[in-house]
């Protein structure tokens, strides 16, 4: 795969509307065929982009969206910060009409300026799956995938090389 380049969320957004019909067409295929081995191409297009790219070199899921929090992480991120539950949800979060706890904030109040995670040992466990092109069953969270491709700019360059591989 090539080498994933930083691209900020408006570029990604901008690259994402660019190629919208392709990558539309693309995902409905995905979800009218069900290819067997489509966790097999995520999982290993997945693997190779980590161990070329640093996150530290971006960010933009931290600057820009707001994951689920969970009751266990709201009490992991007590014990870290030696706090009452209660007083990070003051703090922290509020219910979305989902009824979903997330964060007041975005970016995210525990994104370090040079992009560290704060809390990284003990941070929610929907930022530890994100961006979730490595979990089973690729095939129930596509929606969720083609939005990433918006935010991730390793969701979008595995997209693309999907993509490409089938043209090939
Ligand atoms: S808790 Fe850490 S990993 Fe999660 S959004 Fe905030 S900075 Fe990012
Ligand atoms: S998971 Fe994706 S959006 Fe988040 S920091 Fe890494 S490359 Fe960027």
């Amino acid at each position: 795969m090539q080498n994933t380049e930083y691209k900020t969320p408006e570029e990604l957004k901008v690259l994402v509307k660019q190629n919208k019909k392709e990558i539309d067409a693309f995902f409905s295929m995905l979800r009218k065929k069900k290819p067997k081995n489509l966790d097999s191409f995520f999982h290993s297009l997945h693997h190779e982009a980590f161990e070329n790219f640093s996150c530290l070199n971006c960010a933009n899921c931290c600057s820009s969206l707001s994951p689920i929090i969970t009751e266990n992480d709201i009490d992991r991120l007590a014990k870290h910060f030696k706090r009452k539950p209660a007083q990070m949800i003051d703090e922290y979060f509020h219910i979305d009409e989902d009824g979903d706890y997330v964060f007041n904030e975005s970016p995210c109040p525990f994104l370090m300026p040079d992009n560290y995670c704060m809390v990284y040992e003990n941070r929610p466990k929907a930022c530890r799956e994100y961006p979730h092109t490595d979990r089973r069953k690729m095939i129930q969270i596509l929606n969720l995938t083609k939005k990433n491709c918006e935010v991730c700019p390793i969701v979008h360059n595995i997209t693309r090389e999907i993509m490409s591989k089938r043209h090939t």
